[in-house]
């Protein structure tokens, strides 16, 4: 077995941890990486808190992973000893399933295996990023160009990909208007894409103070949810909202602000469930949608769009030992946009 250092909660009361546990041998078909870098997401925080089911403890976050190949099995064909990779939220899935087949192996038919708080199909749970190396079968591996700034590039195997999938698949670009509600490390990447996707972007924020950086992402507009003057002024305008709230809302007023056949599309997860009352979207067709993370061969294009549109996440650089502080911060929206734990600092 090989060693792993890391940080994890023992349970939802308690605060992470230094922790030592044991990853599986590296098999034929695994790639083993040193991990340098983790992006830390609103996920980890609702999962080590049991916001939206009981979780598998001791528990290790961490999905937004990047780092160094040091070892491969026999079998490997695509990675090399000393290559920089990445793994994001998945390290299995059935692979024979209609939607595995199509690369979308979010929506694996027999359930996915995420990188932490899940069961791998042998059973033995997962553990995350937030560790100094992880084992990973070949396919669920990702190719990190070195054009990207490395630490930067981390967030973008949650944050990146989550956008940019519901981007793609509802074609935002030139001609829409675009709103993305809530800029977050979610919030910030949506603005990127659809910024690089030609469309015309607004960002929906409750917090006046972001309104500079939400320009300088190359936002085109802003617009603070809690002065009613400027939600009256963009009722009904918007083709698509991308919704990256990690709390309550009402999705009643932001259903307002779509125009007819507009559609609402959620990635972000709340503890709780939305009330939707039908006359907010049945007066102008309206749709609701949602989307998950991204199946492999998106999460590679994703990064090379990355690489060669030299976009990554805006971040700052975290020592481990301040992660419970900066889960604080990131709920008090006091983070520009994402924080990334230097996997050095686990050893220190
Ligand atoms: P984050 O960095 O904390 O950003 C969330 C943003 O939501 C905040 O910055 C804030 O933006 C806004 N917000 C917070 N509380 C709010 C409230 N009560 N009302 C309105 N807006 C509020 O979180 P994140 O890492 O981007 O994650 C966002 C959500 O997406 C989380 O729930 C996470 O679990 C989920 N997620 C989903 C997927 C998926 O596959 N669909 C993948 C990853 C993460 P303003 O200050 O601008 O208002
Ligand atoms: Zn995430």
């Amino acid at each position: 077995m090989i060693q792993a250092k890391a940080y994890a909660a023992k349970d939802e009361k308690t605060d992470l941890a230094p922790w030592a546990f044991e990853r599986r041998e590296v098999g034929p078909h695994d790639v083993q990486l040193e991990i340098l870098f983790c992006g830390v997401c609103h996920s980890d925080l609702h999962q080590i808190k049991n916001e939206w089911f009981p979780g598998i403890f001791p528990m290790v976050p961490g999905h937004e992973i990047v780092g160094k190949v040091i070892k491969v099995g026999d079998h490997v064909k695509n990675f090399k000893k000393g290559e920089l990779a990445g793994v994001g939220c998945l390290v299995d899935s059935c692979q024979v399933c209609e939607n595995c087949k199509q690369g979308l192996e979010q929506y694996c038919l027999e359930g996915n295996t995420q990188t932490y708080n899940s069961k791998g199909r042998d059973g033995v749970p997962t553990y995350g990023g937030y560790s100094s190396t992880i084992v990973v079968r070949e396919e669920f591996v990702l190719h990190i160009s070195d054009k990207l700034d490395l630490a930067a590039a981390a967030p973008l195997l949650c944050a990146g990909i989550t956008t940019y999938s519901p981007l793609r698949y509802w074609k935002v670009g030139k001609g829409h208007k675009l709103a993305v509600l809530g800029l977050g490390g979610l919030g910030h990447m949506g603005v990127k894409f659809g910024v690089a996707f030609g469309a015309d972007v607004t960002v929906l924020s409750t917090s006046p103070s972001k309104e500079a950086a939400a320009k300088a992402l190359g936002a085109h507009h802003f617009v603070v949810t809690s002065d009613p003057a400027q939600v009256a002024a963009v009722k009904g305008s918007f083709d698509f909202i991308l919704d990256t709230v990690s709390a309550a809302h009402d999705m009643n007023l932001y259903l307002s602000l779509l125009r007819t056949n507009g559609t609402h599309i959620c990635v972000g997860v709340p503890s709780e469930s939305y009330a939707i009352h039908p006359f907010s979207i049945l007066g102008g067709r309206k749709s609701v949608g949602g989307s998950g993370i991204g199946g492999l061969p998106e999460t590679q294009e994703m990064l090379d769009f990355c690489a060669e549109n030299n976009i990554a996440s805006d971040i700052e650089i975290i020592d481990i030992k301040d992660i419970t502080a900066s889960y604080a911060r990131m709920l008090k929206g006091d983070v520009r946009y994402r924080f990334v734990i230097d996997m050095k600092t686990l050893g220190k």
